[in-house]
């Protein structure tokens, strides 16, 4: 069965473990190296990046994280795990840590200088309908870097103020990141994406060592 760990120091972990199992996935916490061993891929969920990172490098999670995105592990960051998987961080503390691995730059708290959470819909790539985005403290991607494919931006209606058109979701090789809260309601399309990303880089069923 195909393992999904959710970073579990900090953050809505139990959402998102909810949505993976739904769709018949292996889905577990992951505190500590060895579960981190475990996974064939690994969701970020939202939280409190500063907060992440601290609790990261104490518990000896940061530097394998780091060597897994490096080793091509499939990472689904969610709102502040959006901002762990970003290579640049605007707004930042001075000793923020990330993981790094998507090449863009996340402005941190972005939509929170006008509205602190808003509701909307987001036309995504690849999907036919658009989809509930709920926007907690949230992040956006101030730009990417060329290998980074945009799924999804705020419409770009004068409405939004500051953040229409802003990019609220990404994918770049194995790493997928939305600003939003795709957990927060009954749709699992987001982790449905995600689940067929991490699939498709499993070896054959098998191939696969036990455990
Ligand atoms: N503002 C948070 C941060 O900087 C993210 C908020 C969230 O994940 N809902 O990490």
């Amino acid at each position: 069965m195909t393992r999904i760990g959710v970073f579990a120091l900090q953050g809505d972990v139990r959402e998102h473990l909810q949505a993976l199992g739904e769709l018949g996935v292996e889905a577990f916490g992951v505190r500590r190296p060895a579960e981190l061993e475990r996974c064939d891929g690994l969701v970020i969920p939202g939280g409190e990046s500063t907060t992440m990172g601290k609790l990261a490098r104490i518990f000896d999670l940061l530097e394998p994280l780091r060597m897994r995105v490096k080793g091509g592990m499939p990472v689904f960051g969610t709102c502040a795990g959006m901002i762990m998987l970003a290579d640049r961080v605007v707004d930042g503390t001075i000793d923020q840590e990330t993981i790094g691995g998507l090449d863009m730059t996340v402005r941190r708290n972005a939509f929170g200088r006008q509205v602190d959470s808003f509701e909307t819909r987001l036309s995504v790539t690849g999907l036919d309908q658009r989809v509930p985005a709920v926007f907690i403290r949230a992040p956006w991607v101030e730009e990417v870097g060329p290998g980074v494919e945009v799924l999804a931006r705020v419409d770009a209606d004068p409405a939004y103020g500051d953040a229409a058109g802003r990019i609220v979701a990404v994918r770049q090789g194995r790493l997928m990141a939305m600003s939003f809260h795709p957990e927060i309601g009954q749709d699992t399309w987001a982790h449905r994406l995600f689940v067929d990303l991490v699939e498709e880089t499993l070896p054959a069923a098998s191939d696969r060592r036990p455990n």
